[in-house]
């Protein structure tokens, strides 16, 4: 690489700072890393102004909404990133759910809705266009689904060949098919997502691959522009709560980086709290923040495959964010995260199990009366209903252990063609 770049990667753990444009992962004493970028002494006006006008540009760096507020997220030039116009989501008015959460102020803001159907985009693009700046023409991740589905279409755009560790039989169909269909490599491996992981990063390290799972620092800094769009959309008024699912917790570490950022460049005035959801069966960041200790791995075990995580990478700079934050760590139950997708879906917007942790947690928050129910909440819903059709069928059908759809069910109903009994069914 030519000239100076202006970040470098700082060691969660002991501070060290390394360049920014080598390739590395972890510090010498194996603490994750942080990007560190040294932004031009921010002008708000012009910043935000540049911001907007970016939204209507026909440069395809403008217009995504991640590399839209690549001042914030990284330096690099237009002609250097791979974009696919990941972010611009819609942040959905989720008021018609008050009977279920008990707040009147909820948005939605649909991650699932970008290019491959989930948030990873935001953090791939960043990825990959930092794999092709340092010359890697492989790339690898493990992954519970979505981050695969990501990684093998931006490196297929790039012209790079991808390798995808997956659980043996943990992952959803649909994330299954697309990292399929774009040609990644994909390699199954026997136990959980926590073993998948610690095996390609020694394969990375070994091979040269390039590694994109969420210990990848970059990933992080593209993530960080959820939190930025989600202020652009709310013109820089943050909300007095986010609320999002928690897995490895690359998300809730990059939303409350990213708030941080704004805070200080003065953009925002004010900081939301934050409410990290996990799920009761993958809910090591739960125990942790409860008992005041460091995260104890656990066997994760919930329908919800995108947070079923018992050994997140990322826990300490999680933490370090959720308490700059003022933050809580809730759990819900699989029968809950499955009630609040039945609302979510009936409302037409749709998302998959791990996104309605989000307005499982809500709901519990407000009824444990730590969110007030006149506050105004965003909640992120990170993936597309259609990841994972098969437990959507199964759960209308009533055919999902240990869960009652209660009078949510909509199952397909057959009807023997005459036109008698289709108008019978129409009443
Ligand atoms: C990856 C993912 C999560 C978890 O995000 P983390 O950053 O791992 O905490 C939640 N929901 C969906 C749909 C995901 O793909
Ligand atoms: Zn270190």
């Amino acid at each position: 690489m030519s000239g100076p770049i202006p970040w470098r990667l700082k060691c969660v753990e002991c501070d060290t700072m390394h360049r920014g444009d080598e390739v590395r992962y972890r510090c010498d004493c194996s603490g994750t890393l942080d990007v560190i970028t040294t932004l031009a002494a921010a002008n708000r006006k012009p910043l935000l102004e540049t911001f907007d006008a970016r939204r209507s540009s026909f440069i395809p760096a403008d217009v995504s909404g991640v590399w839209r507020f690549r001042e914030i997220v990284l330096p690099l030039s237009p002609d250097e990133v791979v974009t696919k116009g990941e972010g611009n989501t819609p942040l959905y008015d989720a008021s018609s759910l008050q009977d279920f959460t008990g707040g009147a102020n909820l948005r939605l803001k649909h991650e699932g809705e970008n290019p491959t159907g989930s948030f990873k985009d935001r953090g791939m693009t960043v990825g990959v266009s930092m794999a092709k700046k340092l010359g890697c023409d492989r790339v690898a991740c493990a992954s519970t689904g979505n981050t695969s589905a990501s990684m093998a279409a931006y490196a297929a755009q790039a012209g790079m060949r991808a390798f995808v560790f997956i659980p043996e039989g943990k992952i959803a169909f649909g994330k299954l098919s697309q990292a399929l269909a774009y040609g990644a490599r994909t390699i199954q491996i026997p136990g959980d997502f926590d073993a998948a992981m610690e095996l390609v990063e020694r394969v990375c390290v070994d091979e040269g691959i390039y590694l994109l799972n969420s210990v990848n620092p970059f990933r992080i800094e593209g993530q960080k522009a959820i939190a930025l769009e989600l202020m652009q959309d709310l013109r820089w008024s943050a909300p007095d709560w986010i609320a999002l699912p928690g897995g490895n917790l690359g998300n809730n570490t990059a939303i409350a980086k990213g708030l941080l950022e704004l805070r200080d460049l003065g953009l925002i005035d004010h900081l939301p709290r934050i409410a990290v959801i996990q799920a009761e069966g993958a809910n090591p960041l739960y125990t942790a923040w409860h008992d005041g200790t460091d995260v104890q791995p656990l066997k994760a075990n919930t329908l919800a495959t995108a947070i079923q995580i018992g050994a997140p990478v990322s826990w300490r700079k999680s933490l370090r964010g959720i308490q700059s934050l003022n933050g809580v760590v809730e759990q819900v139950s699989d029968q809950e995260i499955l009630d609040a997708k039945a609302r979510v879906d009936a409302a037409g917007i749709g998302a998959e199990p791990a996104s309605c942790a989000t307005v499982a947690g809500v709901r519990k928050l407000i009824q444990g009366g730590v969110i007030q129910p006149n506050e105004s909440v965003c909640g992120i819903l990170t993936g597309h209903l259609l990841k994972d059709p098969d437990t959507v069928v199964r759960f209308h059908q009533d055919q999902l252990e240990s869960i009652d759809p209660g009078a949510a069910a909509n199952p397909p109903v057959a009807s023997d063609g005459t036109l008698e009994d289709v108008r019978r069914l129409l009443r």
